[in-house]
């Protein structure tokens, strides 16, 4: 992922830190040390202010970690592969190699994390007791250690999927119908009006405090985009399930010779309404695809002199797949590449294309067809 780097290895878990982190980070130290040590402590150097915001910015860091990684290990321990895990704001998203297989495992994994912050927030909360008395400077901070931890077990168990509580919510109803699909509609149905109440709430809050309002609402817009799209995600889990590129390719195209002109494939072809990509093949070997895009990088004179085989995209510049390719790589492959056909070929022939609108025909059909029965 371009949006993070990498910062090491933990139990074999690759951990990986979201670019925003860094002005997360930032703020945090700000906050604390020109806002709460301002204003407890006015008697401190602003060097003791900032020194003390850094090492509170660590320690939050810290805890955020232990919370992912409580994930993680909980998941390795089941048996599932865990690729990594990337820091966000309030937490981060463990990149697991596959989903849990019952609603128990879902339950166990994903209330380890809020469990973890509350237990390092009860580990601060008695520090703060205990330092309260002799070093109340060290008392302020592990008291505000507490205070946050607590709010990160709490905002990751409001029950909005994909947040923790969401995937707790989910693993009941799960339990309950044994639908996984039903099970994540309704919960991130639920994360939808979480999502839209933070966004209210953080309007409302807007007019009394601006900068704790925008953050609420963009919290709230985040958890709506996060539910939507990882309830999106799992629909094509579902539908594309087994299915192999082959199977998916379609061979409802008009291959074309290398020698046909541009204006003969726009007039006769591409006006004709028979499509906007074409694979440009000798006997049963593909050289490229021409594509509308291809033919409108063309000067329009120059139309009638060139050929299909010098407007196209030559093979090797093609994104390619084997027939035996999963159905969910190739979609992946083809939002990677931003592209709206894969050819699928063994070695040079071409076997069929995948196109993206087939893709979504068949999820259309599949869903009609499990909504009836
Ligand atoms: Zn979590």
């Amino acid at each position: 992922m371009p949006s993070s780097f990498k910062i090491g290895k933990i139990a074999g878990i690759e951990i990986g830190v979201h670019w925003s982190w860094i002005f997360i980070f930032a703020l945090i130290t700000w906050s604390f040390a020109d806002g709460i040590l301002n204003e407890f402590y006015p008697e401190w150097s602003t060097g003791q202010r900032w020194a003390v915001g850094v090492i509170v910015a660590g320690i939050f860091f810290a805890s955020i970690l232990l919370h992912e990684l409580s994930h993680s290990l909980v998941a390795k321990a089941r048996g599932i592969p865990v690729k990594g895990i990337t820091l966000f704001v309030f937490g981060g998203v463990s990149n697991l190699g596959r989903e849990a297989q019952s609603a128990g495992e879902e339950f166990q994994i994903a209330i380890v994390g809020p469990a973890t912050s509350l237990v390092i927030g009860a580990v601060f909360a008695i520090l703060w007791a205990a330092l309260r008395g002799p070093a109340p400077e060290a008392a302020a901070i592990a008291g505000y250690l507490a205070f946050i931890n607590g709010i990160i077990a709490a905002f990751n168990m409001l029950p909005g999927f994909p947040l923790d509580g969401g995937r707790v919510f989910r693993s009941i109803v799960w339990a309950r119908n044994r639908n996984l699909l039903q099970a994540t509609r309704i919960a991130s149905r639920t994360g939808e009006f979480v999502a839209y109440g933070l966004m209210a709430a953080g309007a409302i809050q807007f007019f009394f405090n601006p900068v704790g309002g925008i953050w609420m609402f963009l919290i709230g817009l985040f958890l709506r985009n996060a539910s939507a799209a990882s309830y999106e995600q799992l629909v094509l889990q579902t539908t594309l399930q087994g299915l192999s590129a082959r199977e998916l390719a379609s061979s409802d195209y008009v291959p074309v010779p290398p020698d046909m002109t541009v204006v003969h494939l726009v007039s006769e072809l591409m006006l004709a309404g028979r499509g906007r990509c074409y694979p440009v093949v000798a006997g049963e070997e593909l050289l490229g695809l021409v594509t509308l895009t291809d033919v409108q990088r063309l000067e329009r004179e120059q139309w009638p002199t060139t050929s299909v085989f010098r407007a196209m995209t030559p093979f090797e510049r093609l994104r390619t797949v084997a027939p035996q390719e999963e159905a969910l790589k190739v979609l992946q492959l083809m939002g990677e590449a931003d592209v709206n056909q894969v050819p699928v070929v063994d070695g040079r022939r071409l076997l069929g294309i995948v196109s993206r609108a087939d893709i979504l025909r068949l999820i259309q059909v599949r869903r009609a067809v499990a909504a009836e029965g």
